[in-house]
């Protein structure tokens, strides 16, 4: 046999073998039997995992199916400096008949109350050292007496609904600024003040956000300070999962509920269930990178749609000592007139921590352009606003983490707000049942407080609650 036939032959037996495996591969596949259970929760972030509580509990056989490698999806607690830097959630928003204080409290965990507090949205300028765009000191006595207004804003726009129901939080403003018709100088430090409230507050500019979007945290059952975690948020884990029968790296990509089981497909496996607890964020919803099979209905998409995720971001920094205004809990940055794009926030991470570190903060727009940069010119941007502040001598961070949520698949954004056009009807939507075998939780189903933690965890438990009752009843007319 000459060469070139000899070569045409093992090149043909060779893609005779690989289509047999593949062929015979993927059939095996298939032919396995899915794997079966009650209840499958899609998700194991804080409302995943309280889905899960409620279902151990009530000893309902579930599988937690989470997409990436590791659990707690927002809440996320890196240790590269030897002490907790949370890349997700901060803070406990208020921590009266707060489900996850109660649990803290239950698990001794340390916490530390800040300045900055949910409740009164001008409270974080009583620790807030600001400088001007040429790095001037902004009189304290200026910022204190502001704060005042801003609050009176954050009322008037809560005590009239109807008022502002179309309108953005940016044009809600324009309307009471001319109300109280301050000189310019003072009216512009307020603008600043404003909008790095309600960007840093909502994630979203003050012309992309519904002057509604603080409505929805009036009916909120918590109250008191904020606190946050010099350990890390990701401490409340643990209890949550303990014998939690979880599947990781598990990416779902189909749900289809024609038939009498849910069917369940990841990348490479097939589920069944009666019932489904799907827990991703509204930003992996609004992606289609879930295919529900039908369609969801009409309303529920649309509520899909009309909600958004914000983007909020934070950049750690890594100094050998604090070279900053250590007692303040925040250090504010005003940039030149009319540019909200430079509105970065920085949060003294020494002063709650004591590690001489500082946090900086991007929202909104802001942050969504930023996570386009290089880190090496985040972290050059920030240490030139830093040098306006505190002078060329400081010396480089000796180490820096950096978060982009809005880039991240598990989450496309940091979390929900409501634009304008939207109202809290949509949150009720989304967390609606569908076909009562397809329920609903996350911190976008929450209708007193989205965009939170305990709202997240609050929505797991309804949720749960709703599929039990559904089982209960089924099982009730069977028997
Ligand atoms: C930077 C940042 C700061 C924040 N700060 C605070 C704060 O200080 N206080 C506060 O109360 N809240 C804060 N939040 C909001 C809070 O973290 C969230 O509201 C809450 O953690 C959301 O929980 P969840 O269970 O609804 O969603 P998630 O935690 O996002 O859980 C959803 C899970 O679904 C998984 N998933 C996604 N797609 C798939 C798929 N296709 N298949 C399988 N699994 C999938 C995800 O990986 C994730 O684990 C912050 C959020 C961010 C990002």
């Amino acid at each position: 046999m000459n060469n070139k036939l000899f070569r045409h032959i093992v090149g043909f037996l060779s893609l005779f073998i690989v289509f047999f495996v593949t062929v015979s591969s993927s059939l095996a596949s298939q032919s396995v039997s899915p794997k079966k259970y009650k209840v499958i929760i899609i998700g194991a972030g804080i409302s995943g995992l309280s889905a899960a509580k409620i279902m151990k509990e009530n000893n309902i056989p579930f599988l937690v199916l989470e997409g990436r490698n590791r659990i707690g999806g927002r809440l996320y607690t890196v240790y590269p400096w030897g002490v907790g830097l949370d890349l997700g959630a901060t803070w406990i928003h208020c921590i009266n008949q707060n489900p996850i204080a109660e649990m803290v409290s239950r698990l001794k965990l340390e916490t530390v109350p800040t300045a900055y507090n949910d409740n009164i949205l001008s409270a974080k300028f009583k620790s807030f050292t600001l400088y001007d765009a040429d790095g001037k000191r902004v009189p304290a006595t200026s910022v204190s007496s502001l704060s005042l207004i801003v609050q009176q804003f954050d009322d008037y726009v809560l005590s009239h609904p109807n008022v502002f129901a179309s309108m953005s939080m940016a044009d809600a403003y324009a309307v009471f600024a001319k109300q109280i018709a301050l000189p310019q100088a003072k009216s512009e430090l307020l603008r600043y003040m404003i909008n790095n409230v309600y960007l840093y507050e909502y994630a979203a500019d003050m012309p992309l956000l519904s002057a509604q979007s603080g409505i929805a945290y009036l009916a909120s059952p918590v109250s008191g300070p904020n606190v946050l975690f010099p350990g890390g948020y990701n401490q409340i884990l643990p209890p949550l999962v303990k014998n939690v029968p979880m599947e990781l790296n598990q990416k779902v990509t189909e749900i289809d509920y024609r038939g009498k089981t849910i069917d369940i497909y990841t990348e490479n496996e097939h589920y069944q269930a009666d019932y489904v607890i799907v827990t991703v964020p509204v930003g992996v919803l609004q992606s289609g990178a879930i295919r529900f099979t039908p369609a969801l209905p009409d309303a529920k998409q649309h509520a899909i749609k009309q909600l958004r995720m914000g983007v909020y971001d934070k950049i750690y920094l890594l100094f050998d000592k604090p070279f900053w205004d250590k007692d303040s809990e925040w250090i504010g940055y005003m940039p030149a007139k009319n540019q909200t794009d430079g509105m970065w926030d920085i949060m003294n991470y020494y002063k709650v921590t004591g590690v001489p570190a500082l946090l900086v903060f991007t929202s909104g727009s802001l942050a969504e352009n930023v996570e386009q940069w290089l880190d090496k010119d985040i972290v050059h941007h920030v240490m030139a606003m830093l040098k306006k502040i505190y002078g060329d001598a400081i010396p480089e961070p000796s180490s820096y983490v950096i978060t982009r949520w809005n880039d991240d698949p598990f989450s496309k954004g940091s979390y929900s707000y409501l634009p304008v056009g939207a109202s809290m009807k949509n949150y009720q939507l989304l967390a609606q049942p569908v076909a009562n075998r397809l329920f609903f939780a996350g911190e976008a189903t929450s209708t007193q407080d989205p965009a939170t933690v305990h709202g997240a965890y609050l929505s797991g438990i309804r949720a749960a609650k709703e599929v039990m009752k559904v089982a209960s009843v089924k099982q009730q007319a069977a028997a």
